[in-house]
């Protein structure tokens, strides 16, 4: 039998005690929306692993204090540490070289392959999800496999207004179908709880006042079950996407997102300078 682990000190997420075989990671940034800096990135890894290599824990939550889920990448670096002061958790490095080499590479650690990695946690994941979800914060959101969402919650990913073909984790066509999946990356706008409970990406939609008791009480129910059923039930849905070429799409995708990052940087083509005050009033605004 394992021994309970102990949660070392985090400055950006919480680890809750385990329960009844469930464990659930906080994001605690509520003063700027759980914006995701790189130490909010390599905690959240950390305590995901922590949960991983916990025998106690059968199922993990993921979820966010304050009003909004996250408001995405954090555009203001301050307070943040360098790229090269962690231990890499992909075999990706050079995060320090020039031109689009080290900037490529950084997007493969610290986006697409956290969430490729917290897609592939063997054991079953739910992620509550309250208020506002906007671009990188749909990387945070996709990875798990339950989405319990609150009435108030919303997604968008205006990045086109980057110059990219959209977040660098690209689940759009496979979360909101090809044809929605394009409105929402052209108009940049969002869609609310319900709607996205209608094309399937959105589980349950729940007052905000019950989102972490609905959440909880379906990761209680799945943690009676057998954990190799689990795993095994979890695995082969992700089989089955994979076969689909759902690895291959990702990769694809985010070669294009690096084609638009190197347009931008040739010809002073540079990004929209409003981009900041673009993504706050839509923190307001949806
Ligand atoms: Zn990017």
């Amino acid at each position: 039998m394992a021994t309970q682990m102990t949660a070392p000190e985090f400055d950006t997420i919480r680890y809750e005690p385990v329960q009844n075989g469930v464990a659930r990671i906080v994001l605690a940034r509520p003063e700027v929306h759980n914006a995701q800096n790189s130490i909010l990135l390599y905690e959240l890894n950390d305590a995901l692993d922590m949960a991983c290599h916990d025998n106690n824990v059968v199922v993990i939550i993921v979820a966010a204090d304050g009003d909004n889920f996250s408001s995405g990448h954090d555009l203001n670096p301050r307070g943040d540490r360098p790229m090269t002061s962690f231990k890499p958790v992909t075999p990706w490095g050079g995060f320090d070289l020039p031109g689009q080499e080290g900037h490529w590479a950084v997007e493969q650690e610290k986006f697409l392959g956290f969430s490729w990695r917290w897609r592939n946690i063997p054991k079953p994941t739910i992620v509550e999800v309250q208020g506002k979800v906007i671009a990188g914060g749909l990387m945070l959101v996709w990875p798990f496999d339950i989405i319990i969402a609150s009435e108030d919650a919303k997604f968008a990913d205006p990045t086109v207004e980057f110059g990219v073909n959209g977040v660098e984790y690209f689940g759009h066509p496979w979360e909101f179908g090809p044809r929605k999946a394009k409105e929402l990356l052209f108009t940049g706008g969002a869609i609310d709880a319900q709607e996205a409970k209608s094309v399937g990406m959105v589980n349950k939609v729940v007052p905000r006042d019950q989102l972490e008791s609905a959440a909880r009480e379906m990761a209680e129910q799945i943690a009676k079950k057998p954990s190799m059923g689990l795993k095994l039930a979890k695995q082969a849905v992700n089989q089955a996407q994979d076969g689909q070429g759902f690895w291959s799409n990702q990769q694809a995708a985010l070669s294009l997102h690096h084609l638009g990052h190197a347009h931008t940087r040739i010809d002073g083509i540079g990004v929209n300078p409003e981009i900041r005050k673009l993504i706050k009033d839509q923190m307001r605004d949806i």
